[in-house]
């Protein structure tokens, strides 16, 4: 039976280290990381993101900021208003939450954020550092899965890893912070060939498919490492990933719950990112 990896737990760990950090560098400057988070439209779910990451702003000691803006704010609005807090030297941090109403161009409004204040990793330019090799932002899901092999003292060298999804907020990052430690990486998707088959020789799986309970043990070598970044409802609406939980964990060794796996490390990253740009900003 898997060893389960308490992502709770460790988010939990993470923030009270990173709310001293603050606190500590609140003394020594007399000023706080600042993150600015802006939504366009009543997505429901997006509500929610965006309400958890002002709370985890404010309980580790940051200034948040929340702007909520109606369904019809037109892209020279929101492209002016990300201006202003690219200006703003108390805003480290810059964030907008996807997805974007239709008639706004995402690609444009990811690319006018200021990349020393990208705190998701989005920007072009922070993708590119990332490819290349040399990190600045990361996206936080993929950011906060390494942070688990280190907690959980996951080897990474030499293995066999395959990710199955390559979106640019979890597969492809993920990919690259894999390779980047060594790993040989199998990044595989919606036309890949015989899935199963490749998945099966993973040592480290990495599932962000959006689909529920979609990996069965078929999908599974034994002893292999499972991550489950999906969130999905199921018939009852309850919240479930996109692998078999519980076939799944009888023959991995290290296992990712859903929920407190992923989800609550995704958000810590964000504060980190954010405390990080806060530091870079007072060298400048
Ligand atoms: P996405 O943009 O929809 O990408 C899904 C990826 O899965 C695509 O690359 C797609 O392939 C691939 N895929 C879809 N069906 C497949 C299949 N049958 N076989 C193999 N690959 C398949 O999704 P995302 O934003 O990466 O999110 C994935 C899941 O993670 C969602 O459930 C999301 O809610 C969750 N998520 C969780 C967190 C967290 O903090 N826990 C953060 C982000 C996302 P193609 O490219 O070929 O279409």
């Amino acid at each position: 039976m898997a060893q389960i990896i308490d992502g709770r737990g460790l988010a939990d760990k993470l923030q009270a280290r990173l709310a001293e950090k603050t606190a500590k560098l609140k003394e020594e400057t007399g000023r706080v990381p600042g993150l600015a988070v802006l939504v366009v439209g009543n997505d429901p779910a997006s509500q929610i993101y965006v309400r958890n990451k002002e709370r985890s702003a404010l309980a580790v000691g940051f200034r948040s900021k929340v702007d909520r803006l109606p369904e019809a704010t037109g892209q020279e609005e929101l492209l002016a208003l990300i201006e202003t807090y690219n200006q703003n030297p108390d805003w480290h941090g810059i964030l907008v939450q996807l997805p974007l109403p239709a008639h706004i161009d995402e690609e444009a409004v990811l690319a006018a954020i200021n990349p020393d204040k990208d705190v998701d990793g989005f920007h072009p330019m922070n993708m590119g550092r990332l490819w290349s090799g040399h990190p600045v932002m990361v996206p936080s899901t993929p950011a906060g899965i390494m942070e688990m092999f280190h907690e959980y003292n996951v080897e990474l060298e030499g293995k066999r890893a395959v990710v199955i999804g390559r979106s640019n907020i979890v597969g492809k990052p993920m990919a690259q912070l894999l390779l980047a430690k060594n790993a040989t990486v199998t990044l595989t998707h919606s036309r890949t060939h015989h899935l199963a088959e490749i998945a099966k020789k993973a040592d480290i799986l990495i599932v962000a498919i959006g689909r529920g309970h979609f990996v069965s043990r078929e999908f599974v070598k034994e002893g292999a490492v499972v991550i489950d970044v999906g969130m999905n409802r199921d018939e009852n609406g309850r919240l479930i990933g996109d692998v078999k939980f519980d076939e799944v964990a009888e023959i991995a060794s290290l296992i990712t719950p859903v929920p407190k796996g992923v989800g609550p490390m995704t958000i810590t990253m964000l504060m980190e990112q954010t405390y990080q740009a806060f530091k870079r900003s007072l060298k400048k």
